[in-house]
């Protein structure tokens, strides 16, 4: 089989400039996996040879160095950034240094340069270890067996499951993610140790596992991820706040709510929506907090009330570190959802002119859908920027899927 897979010319450029001074740089994680899938990568993550100067020198401007606990580069073509990063492997015992972190968890300095194949192996699952050289005729790497584990559907760490989750116990939650979203299964050892060691993320560092949670609302699989880590009997280590209310009242309508919304992002809309992501898990419980059991009664905006819907919003996804602007954000758009009852048109002109209307008025949508309110609700109120996708992405797996023969990504859940 010669691989050739579509790749960006942007992506092509990077690896062929490279290339051009000498160092190997390949495509590797999410990226191969998808493009082995017949899935559209949603980004592409570069490995390569050279060291993070020798990038810079490579791409100049272009280039940013970042990160602390190991570097990386940053490396921009117009709006697009891609991650690129050098050959890495395990430090040995004696070069572990331990130290902590921002968030006070100790973690290893693990910023040694090494061969391609160590960074393979220092990868967490066979599936995201797969190198890919896009240039000529397409070439396949793969040191861990992550070709056949993918052809299986197998979620397999690379070594042994109870080391490699104990290293790091945010691969417990990058396991059930590949569970969620690809509909793979989970290799019996690995599942036993994510039963055995799933109370460890509390000691991981929560502003990663944040990032982990902002993924999760970037892709169009936030319900089906949630209800398996919940199947897992992971998500009450993970947000416990949330596995609280699963099973209640307003637990049905957040998944409800949420499902909405991920069919929705499936279709290409709501690009980059981290408020109306969180808004859409939290509003029920909000509602809950204020005493309010149903949202057609949501219909006055309750005063001085801030500080309970905070608290509310706080509580859902503690632990993790929710920035206070983005807690405030939420409760604001929130806070303009009962003013979509009022249909006098002094209140509508006032209303589509407050920052939050974008994401407030999906929010009331997705509510009306759900609820299967009339129609007659929603009509006075003017779609929003926020909803259809921004030029050029939209309906990314559709478009795709008619030009390059690729199957689009399997459909959310339509019931949850
Ligand atoms: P996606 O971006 O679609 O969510 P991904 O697998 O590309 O999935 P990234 O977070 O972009 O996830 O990470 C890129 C690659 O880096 C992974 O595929 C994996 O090879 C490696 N990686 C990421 N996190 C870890 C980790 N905690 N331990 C070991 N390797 C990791
Ligand atoms: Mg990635």
């Amino acid at each position: 089989m010669k691989p050739e897979f579509k790749v960006h010319p942007h992506v092509i450029d990077l690896i062929g400039r490279l290339h051009a001074a000498d160092h190997e740089g390949y495509i590797v994680g999410g990226g191969v996996r998808d493009l082995l899938l017949n899935l559209e990568p949603k980004d592409y993550d570069i490995a390569t040879s050279a060291t993070p100067s020798q990038i810079k020198r490579i791409f100049r401007r272009q280039a940013r160095v970042i990160g602390r606990r190991f570097r990386l580069v940053h490396v921009r073509y117009s709006s697009i950034v891609y991650e690129v990063s050098t050959f890495r492997r395990e430090p040995t015992p004696e070069e572990r240094v331990a130290r902590e972190d921002d968030d006070g968890v100790v973690i290893w300095r693990d910023n040694q340069y090494g061969s391609r194949e160590e960074d393979a192996r220092r990868r967490d699952f066979t599936v995201n270890a797969i190198f890919y050289n896009p240039l000529g005729k397409g070439e396949l790497i793969d040191c861990v067996g992550g070709l056949s584990d993918l052809e299986e559907g197998m979620v397999r760490t690379i070594g042994e499951p109870a080391v490699r989750l104990a290293e790091d116990p945010v691969r417990i939650l990058r396991a059930l993610k590949l569970v969620a979203e690809y509909d793979f299964s989970m290799e019996e050892d690995l599942r036993q140790e994510v039963s055995r060691q799933g109370e460890k993320i509390s000691q991981a560092s929560s502003s990663r596992l944040f990032e982990e949670l902002l993924k999760i609302f970037a892709k169009p699989y936030s319900v089906k991820t949630l209800a398996v880590c919940r199947q897992f009997d992971f998500l009450v280590h993970f947000l416990p706040g949330l596995d609280r209310i699963w099973d209640e009242k307003s637990g049905l309508l957040l998944r409800r709510l949420a499902a909405a919304r991920d069919r929705r992002k499936y279709q290409g809309g709501y690009w980059k929506s981290r408020r109306l992501a969180l808004a859409t898990i939290a509003f029920p419980a909000v509602l809950e907090e204020l005493g309010i059991d149903d949202p057609a009664d949501f219909n006055e905006v309750p005063f001085e009330e801030d500080k309970t819907i905070k608290r509310a919003i706080k509580d859902l996804f503690a632990p993790l570190p929710l920035p206070n602007a983005l807690i405030a954000n939420v409760k604001d758009l929130i806070l303009l959802f009962p003013r979509f009852f009022d249909q006098e048109e002094k209140n509508i002109n006032q209303v589509v002119r407050n920052p939050q209307y974008r994401w407030a008025r999906e929010l009331f949508s997705l509510c009306s859908e759900v609820l299967e309110w009339a129609p007659e609700v929603s009509e006075p109120w003017p779609p929003s920027d926020a909803g259809p996708p921004p030029r050029g992405r939209r309906g990314r797996d559709r478009r795709r899927s008619r030009r390059g023969g690729r199957r689009p990504r399997q459909k959310p859940d339509s019931e949850e």
